[in-house]
């Protein structure tokens, strides 16, 4: 159930990504599922979402969980994003939010939002194991000065409406206390959230879930779904799970293939990850790089950048519709020069890591909680629109509390239900390429204004 509509290489699930986030951790040993096993609840997806829902169902219930995971535990977004602790999961303006959801859902989001930034320090701290955590808050930072009466606004909208702590710094004050490239024309820093080690929280979550008595299964990919009576059969490559509920984890990895509630209705895009050597303090100096905090830029089609802890810089972008070698070498380039010209004194510095990964864009724009309807024993948690690393564990939390107390999946209405499906599915694709198409002629049309 692997098929999908992005390249083939992005699926090698018996590989692990090259990324610095591997290179820099210390992996348990593995189990492969090669038995039959029965369950109370079957996650499909050893993310974020699948690890922390196994460990909040056996830690917080008692409830029995069975993780699969087609790669290594972690081997998807979450053991190879950018570790951003950053809010909100959504594509969505403020004004829009509201405009969709009214004013009290969108005030829950936020505020659901800001509790999903705490709970990687909460469970690092109750469960014992190390997330790496760096700064504090995160920035935006208008790239163009003529970003930034929007920046003021969103800042003033996020404290006085959905009581989000953040403020304004102007262009001086960004240069001289986090960095001073080409594009940091001010921004605006919201207290919430940090930066962290993506594969080492995952695996954190998922060692814990195994500890408080979950079993989670690795190279262990969903090849076939078939009822048997009231419980669901979920077999694999070596084995079975006999489960009376399923949690779908799978994220932009989700084939169409898997089950028909939620086939077409995930956008699958590509993220792309570039790591410097470590950099000598003389050369941070050279940008007045004094932050650890995480940074995004104002762009639609965002560039995201933080500091890591031996002083290299991870530098990322989307951009990328296919994944062919071609299309990576491509964006490889096109982001080495990108950040030549945003660091000048830094364009010499040669990269250590590059990385790709998936992450799950869908028509709705903000994240997707709940049941399937026509088969009430199968849960979702997905589609973060490329921001999960807060609210993909929340998320898991959330629908683990679903099973254990027996309700129905309690969400901010921004979170909850299923997206639309696109009504050409085999076009995502070309939807996908016409939308960065359209990025760039804003941003690009939007740069050129005074
Ligand atoms: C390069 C990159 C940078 C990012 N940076 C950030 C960031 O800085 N901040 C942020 O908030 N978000 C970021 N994201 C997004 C974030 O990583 C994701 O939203 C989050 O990790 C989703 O977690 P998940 O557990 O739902 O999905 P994933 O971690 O993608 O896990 C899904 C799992 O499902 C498994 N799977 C799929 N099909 C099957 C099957 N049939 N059987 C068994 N297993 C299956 C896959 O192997 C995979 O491991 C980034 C993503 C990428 C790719």
């Amino acid at each position: 159930m692997t098929e999908t509509i992005l390249d083939k290489s992005l699926y090698r699930f018996d590989e692990r990504e090259p990324s610095y986030w591997e290179a820099t951790v210390t992996r348990p040993a593995e189990r492969i599922l090669q038995s039959t096993v029965s369950t109370e609840v079957a996650i499909i997806g050893g993310g974020f979402t699948g690890s922390s829902a196994a460990l909040h169902l056996a830690r917080d219930y008692g409830i029995g969980a069975v993780v699969l995971d087609a790669g290594s535990i972690g081997w998807g977004a979450s053991g190879r994003n950018g570790g951003f602790v950053n809010i909100p999961a959504s594509k969505l303006s403020v004004a829009q939010l509201v405009r969709r959801f009214g004013l009290e859902e969108t005030k829950r989001f936020f505020a659901a939002s800001v509790e999903a930034s705490k709970l990687p320090k909460a469970l690092a701290e109750e469960e014992g194991f190390d997330i790496k955590p760096q700064g504090r808050g995160w920035y935006t930072v208008a790239h163009h000065p003529n970003r930034m009466p929007k920046l003021r606004d969103y800042a003033d909208r996020l404290q006085n409406h959905f009581q989000v702590p953040c403020r304004i710094l102007e262009a001086d004050e960004f240069r001289s206390t986090v960095h001073n490239g080409t594009e940091a024309f001010g921004g605006l820093h919201m207290d919430v959230g940090h930066a962290l080690h993506p594969l080492s929280y995952c695996l954190g979550i998922a060692g814990a879930a195994e500890r408080r008595g979950a079993e989670l299964y690795s190279s262990s990919p969903v090849v076939k779904w078939e009822r048997e009576g009231s419980r669901h059969r979920l077999v694999t490559a070596g084995g079975t799970v006999l489960a009376d509920r399923v949690i779908v984890a799978t994220n932009g990895y989700t084939s169409d293939r898997l089950h028909p509630s939620i086939a077409g209705r995930i956008l699958p895009a590509i993220s792309n990850i570039l790591v410097t050597r470590p950099l000598s303090r003389e050369e941070l100096a050279g940008q007045n790089w004094l932050s650890e905090s995480p940074i995004i830029n104002t762009r639609t089609l965002v560039y995201y950048y933080r500091l890591l802890p031996d002083r290299r810089i991870l530098f990322g972008a989307r951009g990328d519709v296919s994944g062919n070698v071609q299309s990576m070498e491509k964006i490889r380039q096109r982001m080495s020069s990108e950040f030549a010209r945003i660091f000048p004194t830094l364009r010499s510095v040669s990269f250590d890591y590059f990385w790709r990964g998936v992450v799950a864009l869908s028509q709705k724009l903000t994240p997707s909680l709940g049941q399937f309807e026509e088969e009430p024993s199968v849960y979702y948690a997905l589609g973060y629109q490329a921001n999960g690393v807060a609210t993909a564990p929340y998320a898991g939390k959330l629908v683990a509390k679903a099973i254990g107390e027996r309700q129905r999946v309690s969400a901010p209405l921004p979170m909850a239900g299923l997206p639309a499906r696109f009504l050409i599915p085999t076009a995502r694709p070309a939807a996908l390429a016409a939308a960065y198409t359209w990025y760039r002629f804003t941003d690009w049309y939007q740069d050129r204004k005074a």
